[in-house]
């Protein structure tokens, strides 16, 4: 499409649960006409990949879209890092990265979800020593309210680069992100079948620390976890940290049996798109995101929510899940448990602590699924559980303002850079603003 060229209908998120309410969205073609629309505009929000569950990418103004935008990926080798255009996804970045000889440390599940969109909402993997996404971030480039364009350096700009890389969309439209790289590393992916609830909570450092990137699924019909898969470094790669390196691959995890047959998450589902098990080695980009990047799901029929907890209520939080066993059932299609490093990011979920992430992926029927979330939060209450940004919850306002120490900051950010709100949508001036 032409500069400020617009499509009619802003249509829905990935999951066809929301329908944005502009009119239209603005798909750019360069930084310019980006600029200019930017500038002319009353209330602006930036759209990624449409990847989240709830309003947070949503506005009753402007859509723009970058992914008519140069798909910008500049390598530096020397340096180790990259330049990201902002409408790139991952899966195109792996790829770039990767052909250079170096790699992301770490990546989400699904490789299809765009970069910047994925960074403001602080997506993570998994893994005891792996920050989440957002802590690979350098420098943000964005085009402010006012249509200038504004860098931030992680070198030169000190505490407010840590309020600027998860930020919700609400600073800015990034239009460029550079990443840390690390050498590119080969994994061997493992499923074990069948690890019972209290010996997870009686060897959960052991557990989460015996891959350098760990899930555990169960769809708590039982206090057990029906899958645990494990992602370990395939050779010497001494630049990452893999707690439980040097140990051989099959025999070193006594507490569940291998799986006899490559495996969904979800019970029952078939195998076909997922990346590949039995230990068999490939590079990191197929084999830290549990879904093939050949694979690309149009829409999803699905709903999540997850809650990122200090590390040391996991087992408290877990408890707490199993028993409400029943009562998510009807909904539930599957839920993972992941760790990650703490950050100093301030609106990243895991901002201050190593934690572990409750992952619940639910039926896509909402009126069935929010009352079980509620019940799900109330179980949760005291644990200072913060929900993914992304994803569907029900906390409210003043509790979730309360549990990030840096909220004050961030609010100060937001309204030195964005003081007329352009960037504000009913989701974020709710969430941010009232009790
Ligand atoms: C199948 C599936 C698997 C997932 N797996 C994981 C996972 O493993 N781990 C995890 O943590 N999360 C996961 N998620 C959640 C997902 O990573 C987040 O919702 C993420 O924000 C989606 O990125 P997006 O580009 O689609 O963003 P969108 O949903 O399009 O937007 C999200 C936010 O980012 C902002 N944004 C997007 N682009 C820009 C930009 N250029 N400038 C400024 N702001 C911008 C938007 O304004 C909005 O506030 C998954 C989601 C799905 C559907």
């Amino acid at each position: 499409m032409a500069d400020g060229a617009v499509a009619d209908g802003a249509g829905s998120n990935w999951a066809g649960n929301i329908v944005f309410s502009a009119d239209r969205v603005h798909r750019p073609a360069t930084l310019d006409a980006l600029r200019a629309i930017v500038a002319g505009s009353p209330r602006v929000r930036a759209l990624g990949s449409g990847h989240s569950f709830n309003r947070i990418a949503d506005t009753d103004g402007t859509l723009v879209s970058l992914a008519e935008l140069p798909r910008t990926v500049d390598v530096d080798t020397a340096a180790g890092t990259v330049r990201v255009g902002g409408g790139v996804r991952y899966a195109e970045l792996a790829q770039a990265v990767h052909a250079q000889g170096l790699a992301l440390h770490n990546m989400a599940s699904l490789p299809h979800i765009s970069v910047a969109g994925s960074v403001a909402t602080g997506t993570h993997g998994s893994g005891d020593r792996a920050g989440s996404l957002a802590t690979a971030v350098r420098t943000v480039e964005l085009v402010t309210a006012d249509g200038d364009t504004l860098t931030l350096d992680r070198e030169k700009d000190g505490e407010r680069f840590a309020g600027c890389v998860v930020a919700l969309g609400a600073l800015g439209v990034v239009t460029s992100l550079t990443l840390d790289l690390v050498p590119a590393f080969e994994i061997r992916q493992f499923v074990r079948t069948g690890l019972p609830l209290p010996v997870l909570e009686e060897h959960f450092d052991a557990i989460t620390s015996a891959a350098y990137s760990v899930s555990l699924f169960t769809d708590w019909s039982a206090p057990r976890f029906g899958q645990v898969w494990l992602k370990r470094l395939a050779g010497p790669a001494s630049h990452l940290p893999e707690p439980g390196a040097g140990a051989s691959a099959e025999a070193d995890f006594p507490w569940a049996a291998p799986a006899t047959e490559a495996m969904h998450p979800v019970p029952g589902m078939p195998a076909t798109h997922c990346t590949a098990q039995h230990g068999v080695p490939g590079p990191w980009h197929s084999r830290l995101p549990h879904f093939r990047a050949e694979f690309t799901p149009s829409h999803g029929s699905e709903l999540q929510s997850e809650y990122l907890l200090p590390r040391h209520h996991a087992i408290e939080a877990l408890r707490a899940v199993a028993a409400l066993g029943t009562v998510m059932a009807p909904v539930l299609q599957v839920c993972e448990v992941r760790t990650v490093a703490g950050d100093g990011l301030w609106l990243s979920p895991a901002e201050g602590r190593d934690t572990v992430a409750l992952h619940f992926t639910w039926i896509k029927d909402t009126a069935s699924v929010v009352p079980v979330i509620r019940r799900l939060e109330a179980a949760l209450d005291g644990l200072d559980a913060r929900p993914h940004w992304g994803k569907v919850f029900t906390t409210t306002p003043a509790e979730l303002r309360g549990r990030y120490p840096r909220m004050t900051d961030f609010l100060g950010l937001r309204g030195s850079l964005d003081p007329a709100g352009k960037f504000m949508n009913n989701f974020l001036r709710r969430l941010l603003f009232e009790d």
